[in-house]
């Protein structure tokens, strides 16, 4: 077992990408959240998965949904820039959709607020022992629903409903277009629209999930995964021998675990500073991240 100050626990890390090329086309990155819950769901490791769906109503809107079958899970693929409140359902997956093994994708503030729940399990009875397989995505930041419409008018020339991708990655905010254009922007513009709670944030990489996956450390196409616990190691080790990643070791591939180390220490450091900042002014007191 690595452990890293700023990385978490982990017992390996590789990068991956699904074999299933249906999956790999709609997915953000390497596909592993989706490949991973999917082949959960089919082996009955899980009999459903909290993830995050795009609300019908409006484009890019994140909305948490519990999806109980392979093509669900496949409609979730991709990442929306804004908050999704997977937690939300936590109990609703239990009680209306009867799961007793739960799955859930998300970011590393909901990883800690789950294993929070799980410690802790005020109000939340028996749902806590239900929890069956987390996959945690890296997080650097997030955006307010309303942020991102104005991100993407101000500086994308284009309305959120002509987009078919946004994606952060080699220090860019990337917007892609119906029509063809692609955007990038500078992270230092984007700044002022992130969500201000994220800047006291304390975890990078999902430190708490069973697996954990980013783009970041990994070419396009690939993702960095870090496989974390007990249950983690087993389902991933289950999932490898039905073929269904491809893996090369993290050593192999650039840029490597340097730079998810740097960007990692980057954030936890820059965020310290604000939450001392904040602690100046008697804001946020006692608010520190017990695992790092
Ligand atoms: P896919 O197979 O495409 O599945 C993605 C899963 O994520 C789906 O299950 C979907 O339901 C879920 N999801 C989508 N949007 C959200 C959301 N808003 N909240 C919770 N769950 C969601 N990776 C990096 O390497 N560096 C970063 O700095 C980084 N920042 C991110 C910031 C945010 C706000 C989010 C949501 C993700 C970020 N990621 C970052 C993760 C990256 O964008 C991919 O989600 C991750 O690599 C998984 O890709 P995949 O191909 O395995 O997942
Ligand atoms: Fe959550 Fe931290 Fe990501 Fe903000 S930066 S969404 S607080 S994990």
């Amino acid at each position: 077992m690595v452990q890293d100050n700023f990385l978490g626990n982990y017992t390996s890390c590789v990068a991956a990408r699904s074999t299933n090329r249906g999956i790999l086309a709609g997915s953000q990155d390497g596909g592993i959240a989706t490949g991973l819950l999917a082949f959960a769901l089919e082996q009955g490791i899980i009999d459903g998965a909290i993830v995050s769906m795009v609300d019908p109503s409006e484009p890019w809107k994140p909305m948490p949904f519990v999806a109980t079958s392979p093509e669900e899970l496949y409609f979730a693929r991709g990442t929306r820039y804004s908050l999704s409140p997977n937690l939300a359902l936590i109990k609703e997956a239990t009680r209306s959709y009867g799961l007793d093994k739960v799955g859930i994708v998300g970011t590393p503030c909901q990883m800690q607020g789950l294993r929070k729940g799980q410690l802790y399990p005020i109000g939340l009875r028996d749902v806590p022992d239900k929890i069956a397989l987390a996959v945690g995505i890296f997080c650097m930041e997030n955006f307010p629903y309303q942020s991102i419409i104005q991100l993407v008018e101000d500086h994308g020339n284009t309305k959120l409903e002509n987009v078919v991708k946004m994606d952060i990655g080699k220090g860019k905010f990337w917007i892609y277009t119906e029509r063809g254009a692609v955007v990038q922007l500078p992270l230092k513009i984007t700044h002022k629209y992130e969500q201000p709670g994220c800047h006291v944030c304390l975890d990078y990489v999902s430190n708490l999930a069973d697996v954990s996956t980013g783009s970041v450390g990994t070419p396009d196409g690939w993702s960095t995964v870090f496989v974390r616990s007990k249950k983690g190691n087993d389902v991933w080790a289950k999932a490898m021998a039905a073929g269904c990643f491809e893996t090369k070791p993290i050593e192999e591939v650039k840029p490597g675990l340097d730079l998810v180390t740097k960007l990692a220490t980057e954030k936890i450091t820059k965020n310290r500073k604000s939450l001392e900042e904040r602690a100046k002014f008697g804001i946020g007191k006692g608010l520190r991240n017990p695992y790092i």
